[in-house]
């Protein structure tokens, strides 16, 4: 038996629902294999966790985690707590506290799904975007003087390290090569910002030696967002800051028709900790208890998470199965449709079951 543990998070809004239906559709993975097993634990931390306790996981939560082989993380956001306390509260001391510093987020367009973008269909957008998840913009460094006087400063700083950078960059590069077209695309600032940006520069150029067989070119990060929308097969890895690949990424999902299809892993290349699978929108509190999640995105980054844990075989079934799905038009209305999570969350459990492969 081929057994691993994983920590549920679902946290907030609709995270809940979505990481019920991935847990669903893993024990279908196993009933289908047979020979694998997922030992999941449930936390109930997050913002209810938050207004019962003051925080929002206890004050051992990593190491309660670390023995994880891998995090399934919902969402967080609360209407009534603030976003910074949610954030700093529960998912960036995970990514951080486990040195997850790698934040993958692959983006296609999946059949029966429809890009806002004219003429581009299944095939015609395959992105992967590595964003830089421990350092840059999202340090927390930074601060605010005089406050409330009319002469108040508040500062935000970006900190990049050359570890950090070189460490990231080789991720991508290692990425790229392993991909069908080798190429890289490394996107900065550094006509504005010439401290860290221009660093990035050198870096990339340093470890592209290491790489002769990729192939890379450079974007500024406002031409990047031109760029994906008016020629996005002109793309294929992506590397980025955490602030601009935040960005990008969302503008990503949009493309390739929701924020409710996009996934994403927060990983620790070096396996040291566990790493945290999540899909990368919200809490959604418009949506939430109406049944009508958009569950793929928390499916494909389970399929993440299985190629993580060396499942590759589990992990394309589970893409196929729900490939199959939203093919077939079985969609929830973020995306054009009118079928429940539940609806979509069946059918790729029966297309699970019923593949051959
Ligand atoms: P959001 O991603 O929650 O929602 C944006 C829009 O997309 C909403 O209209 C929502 O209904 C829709 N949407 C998102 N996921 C969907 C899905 N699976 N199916 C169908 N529709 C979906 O972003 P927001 O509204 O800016 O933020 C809401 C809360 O979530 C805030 O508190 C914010 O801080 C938090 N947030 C958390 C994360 C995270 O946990 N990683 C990421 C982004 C935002
Ligand atoms: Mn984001």
């Amino acid at each position: 038996m081929r057994e691993y543990s994983i920590a549920a998070i679902p946290a907030d809004g609709i995270g809940p629902e979505v990481i019920a239906a991935g847990t669903t559709v893993l024990a279908a993975l196993e009933r289908r294999d047979g020979g694998l097993k997922f030992n999941i634990e449930n936390f109930d931390w997050g913002s209810d966790y938050y207004k019962k306790h003051g925080v929002m996981m206890p004050a051992d939560g990593l190491s309660r985690l670390k023995k994880f082989d891998a995090i399934y993380f919902g969402a967080v956001g609360a209407p009534d707590v603030p976003d910074h306390i949610t954030l700093w509260g529960l998912r960036l001391p995970i990514c951080q506290g486990f040195d997850q510093y790698a934040n993958v987020r692959p983006t296609k367009i999946l059949p029966g799904i429809t890009s806002p973008l004219r003429q581009c269909g299944p095939g015609d957008l395959d992105w992967v975007i590595v964003r830089e998840n421990s350092e840059g913009e999202y340090s927390g460094h930074g601060g605010r003087a005089h406050r409330g006087l009319p002469e108040e400063v508040g500062t935000e700083v970006a900190i990049f390290t050359r570890v950090g950078v070189t460490r990231i960059m080789r991720y991508a590069f290692r990425l790229a090569r392993s991909r069908p077209r080798k190429f890289l695309t490394v996107v900065t600032k550094s006509n504005a910002q010439r401290h860290g940006m221009v660093m990035w520069d050198e870096i990339a150029a340093e470890v592209a030696e290491e790489f002769p067989d990729v192939t890379w070119d450079k974007m500024l990060v406002d031409a990047m967002t031109v760029r994906m929308t008016l020629n996005p097969r002109s793309l294929d890895t992506i590397v980025a800051t955490n602030l601009h690949a935040d960005i990008l990424s969302d503008l990503a999902g949009a493309l390739a028709g929701s924020l409710g299809v996009a996934p994403t892993g927060n990983i620790d290349p070096e396996r040291r900790f566990p790493s945290m699978f999540e899909p990368i929108h919200g809490s959604a509190f418009d949506i939430t208890g109406k049944g009508i999640a958009n569950p793929v995105a928390t499916f494909w980054t389970a399929a993440q998470m299985l190629d993580h844990l060396g499942e590759a075989e589990a992990s394309a079934r589970l893409m196929r199965a729900v490939e199959r799905v939203t093919g077939s038009g079985i969609l929830t209305p973020d995306v054009g449709g009118t079928a429940t999570t539940k609806d979509v969350t069946d059918a790729v459990i029966d297309a699970i079951h019923s593949s051959n492969a």
